[in-house]
């Protein structure tokens, strides 16, 4: 069953949700399962001027571009939200493979940081608010050490920041505890007005 809104009203499909929560949480996992196993689900590709990781593909986890087309495309509207996240990069929502979902009836997914998604309130307040959560604070930081890929300084940055997105979880209409990737991809596609199938 999906979990209920805050206010007490049944979830129903709506056609964008946006899915955030703490650094490290696994949002980033989630949303690949989601496009991995739900094709019907369209997960936006958003834009960055991060460096790609090993065996990241431009266009197909993210659009890597510079800081330069970045700026063209938020001065020419291009972006539906844009933030700077944890200090360093840019990463933005392009706009228009959103509507094109939207327009075809497919459910959309954003995978967010909260800069991000309280943008996206403003301009889209009828998106359903997803909020990661991690089973508790210690597997979150077991989370953001083991990955290993960052240094000493970028996970003392990533817990700070961690610490102030997971008090924001009272913002949010539903939280999808993240305790297996399977059980959590499946409520959220659930949400999403999407029936999980299994052989
Ligand atoms: P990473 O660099 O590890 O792929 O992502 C870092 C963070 O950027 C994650 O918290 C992710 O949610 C956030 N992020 C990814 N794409 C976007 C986006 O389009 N907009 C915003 N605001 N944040 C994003």
């Amino acid at each position: 069953m999906s979990a209920p809104h805050r206010d007490g009203t049944a979830p129903h499909p709506v056609p964008v949700t946006v899915l955030a929560g703490p650094t490290a949480v696994g949002k980033g996992t989630v949303s690949a399962a989601i496009r991995a196993r739900y094709p019907q689900i369209h997960v936006s590709v958003s834009a960055t001027t991060r460096a790609p990781r090993p065996g990241e593909i431009d266009g197909v986890h993210y659009h890597f571009v510079s800081d330069e087309e970045f700026t063209r495309l938020v001065e020419s509207g291009q972006m539906l939200e844009w933030a700077v996240v944890h200090g360093r990069n840019k990463y933005g929502t392009p706009r228009a493979a959103v509507e094109e979902a939207v327009t075809a009836g497919r459910p959309v997914l954003l995978e967010i940081d909260l800069a991000g998604a309280r943008q996206v309130r403003e301009s889209l307040p009828a998106a359903r608010f997803v909020f990661l959560a991690p089973p508790d604070w210690d597997t979150l930081v077991d989370r953001l050490v083991g990955r290993g890929t960052e240094d000493e300084q970028e996970r003392a940055r990533r817990l700070e920041t961690a610490r102030v997105e997971l008090a924001a979880e009272p913002e949010f209409d539903v939280t999808i505890v993240n305790d297996t990737v399977d059980r959590a991809t499946d409520e959220l596609a659930r949400l999403m007005g999407v029936e999980p199938e299994r052989s």
